[in-house]
């Protein structure tokens, strides 16, 4: 198929609680392994399948940007945050969709989100808005797939990047990427206990979080 290659995008979602090195190591070896100019970040607003975010989605959505604003490739939607109700990635792709019908859309996920994929809503859906790309993570172990989960991956599973560039959705790849193991809760817990996560994050987003007193207590 001959597609514009101008409006593909490697898209990464979460709580971005805070945004560290891990979400965007990942999202740049994607990004180099799939030869897309774009990544898009999208700060989740009221995320449906865990407890509430500690910090306000403003100052999330703050960080993500101070993250990546020397990095002309990457940008941050603000479109979750925006939006009443449940942030529901199907909302997300649906309206993304429309404003590049026929972009090659490349959603990144991490392992441990991937083995419950079945839970979220409209995820066969999902599957045909973008093309899912599978991160492995450190320490979460290689779990049983929930039945329907497996055999959609038995359709759908893409081991060639080729093959995978010819589609504009619909594929599940696996992509190995530098094991960073760092997560927002142990950022979240050095910095209650009064310890620094420097080097875990970038040093803008460290300074925000300081003159902002965020994540102050347990
Ligand atoms: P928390 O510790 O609060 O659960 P988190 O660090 O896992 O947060 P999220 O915002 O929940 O961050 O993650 C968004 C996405 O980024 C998820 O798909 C998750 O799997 C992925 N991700 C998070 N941390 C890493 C990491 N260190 N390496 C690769 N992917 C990651």
């Amino acid at each position: 198929m001959n597609r514009s290659r101008n409006h593909d995008l490697v898209i990464l979602g979460g709580t971005f609680d805070p945004i560290h090195y891990g979400h965007l190591r990942a999202v740049e070896e994607v990004r180099q392994a799939l030869k897309i100019a774009e990544v898009m970040l999208i700060p989740a607003g009221h995320p449906p399948h865990r407890k509430s975010p500690w910090a306000a989605a403003p100052h999330r959505l703050a960080m993500t940007r101070i993250a990546v604003a020397h990095h002309p490739r990457f940008t941050v939607s603000d479109r979750e945050v925006h939006r009443e109700g449940p942030s529901y990635t199907v909302d997300t792709l649906r309206s993304l969709r429309q404003e590049r019908p026929d972009a090659l859309l490349a959603m990144v996920i991490g392992m441990d989100a991937f083995l419950r994929f079945d839970t979220w809503r409209d995820w066969q859906e999902i599957l045909e808005l973008t093309h899912l790309i599978v991160t492995g993570r450190p320490g979460w172990p290689a779990a049983e797939l929930p039945e329907a989960l497996r055999q959609t991956l038995y359709q759908r599973r893409c081991d060639d990047i080729q093959q995978l560039r010819r589609q504009s959705a619909g594929a599940i790849f696996f992509e190995t990427i530098t094991a960073l193991e760092i997560s927002a809760t142990s950022i979240r817990s050095l910095l209650a206990n009064g310890q620094s996560p420097r080097f875990l994050l970038p040093d803008e987003v460290l300074d925000y979080i300081e003159h902002e007193g965020l994540y102050q207590s347990p």
